[in-house]
């Protein structure tokens, strides 16, 4: 049986060949398999230079100091220490983010507020998925100690502009904290112009290795942070545990691979768009979910009117797509996103999200549309 078009790149991406293959040569006898925390030797020195390239890979993507990259599993994990992090230690600190982030930083601040550790201000969304900076501020009170929203919205693509927001905290000695998951590898991002204090990363999304991902903590102005992960110090005590070195060496090729390929890659997935949304064209009752203009091209959420997200999926069983997060899937809920930017839950229940990256090709997008096209047009006519 053929292999269904891959369109749901935004739940993760295949590592790069190029990717696999460096971190295969930080795994076995004849390779560098080294601790890299062991100061005797050379197989720890070698193992930690590995770490130390792959750190100013991953930094350089972003414009920021190696020494400001944390190695954590994933973005999960980069959320969690961020948030629980800046307000651990905090008298009755207060938090604002917004409905529609992803559920790291929404069970992660939610959790504080239930331990009665944190207060909490949540944001609604404008309808086209973005947080307007003027909300953000009105949302700020004497004991606010933390900002987190998220940069490229993983449901909807749509780009909140986290530079004009930093502007309005960095005065008032608010921390920003940033997921930039679906950011990065997409569309610039530099934490030299942005005044953001903590951004979180993940390998996997930029076609390195799941289970790997950074935090960056700005240094000047120095960010503090409290641990989440104690043991070791590693990491300058802001998270123990044995650094994956091949996992790290992979996330490092990865960055630098889009940071190479950013450009050309963000032009060849706007083309792929435009071409998939014409070849939808001559469908009616079409609507996109999100802005039609700050957004990353990879990204398309579509309603179709009068057809079931889900009917429309089963039909589309040789294109892999999703109904929202891979995290919501497993549930028939429909998606808080949808619902956050003000769908209706009949609304939520007609959109699906089709994403797009590296390996998609021209005549995978046509055929796509072509299957939704047919798919579409029959569960309509059943009605
Ligand atoms: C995928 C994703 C995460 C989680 O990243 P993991 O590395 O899988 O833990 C967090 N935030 C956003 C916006 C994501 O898209």
């Amino acid at each position: 049986m053929k292999k269904p078009v891959y369109m749901d790149y935004a739940a993760t991406t295949p590592v790069d060949p190029v990717v696999a293959e460096e971190m295969c040569r930080y795994l076995t006898i004849d390779g560098v398999f080294g601790n890299p925390a062991s100061r005797s030797h050379g197989f720890g020195w070698q193992a930690e230079a590995a770490v130390e390239n792959a750190r100013k890979q991953v930094a350089d993507l972003i414009n920021a100091d190696p020494r400001e990259i944390v190695w954590t599993s994933g973005a999960t994990e980069s959320d969690n220490l961020a948030i629980k992090g800046a307000v651990s230690g905090r008298d009755n600190p207060h938090i604002v983010t917004s409905i529609i982030e992803h559920k790291a930083v929404v069970d992660s601040v939610r959790w504080l507020e239930a331990q009665g550790m944190a207060s909490v201000t949540w944001l609604k969304p404008e309808p086209d998925g973005r947080i307007r900076p003027d909300a953000v501020e009105e949302a700020l009170q004497d004991n606010t100690v933390l900002v987190s929203l998220m940069m490229v919205n993983n449901e909807l693509g749509t780009c909140t502009d986290v530079a004009a927001i930093g502007e309005r905290l960095r005065s008032r000695g608010v921390l920003f904290h940033v997921d930039a998951a679906q950011a990065a590898g997409k569309m610039p991002v530099d934490v030299r112009t942005m005044p953001v204090d903590l951004l979180s990363l993940s390998g996997h999304k930029v076609y390195g290795p799941k289970g790997i991902g950074a935090l960056y903590v700005r240094r000047a102005p120095d960010v503090r942070i409290e641990a989440c992960i104690h043991g070791g110090g590693h990491e300058r005590g802001m998270r123990s545990g044995t650094l994956a070195t091949h996992q790290i060496a992979g996330m490092g090729k990865a960055f630098a691979i889009a940071s190479q390929s950013l450009d050309e890659e963000c032009q060849r997935l706007e083309s792929l768009r435009a071409l998939f949304l014409e070849s939808l064209a001559e469908l009616e009752g079409v609507t996109l979910n999100g802005s039609e203009t700050c957004r990353v091209p990879g990204i398309i959420n579509l309603s179709f009117r009068g057809v079931e997200a889900e009917s429309l999926m089963l039909g589309l069983r040789d294109v892999a797509v999703s109904s929202g997060s891979a995290c919501a899937s497993a549930t028939m809920e429909p998606s808080y996103v949808l619902r956050g930017i003000g769908l209706s839950d009949e609304q939520a229940h007609r959109a699906l999200r089709f994403s797009m990256g590296r390996f998609t090709t021209e005549d995978e997008v046509v055929f796509a549309a072509d299957r939704i096209n047919e798919v579409v047009t029959r569960l309509r006519g059943v009605r």
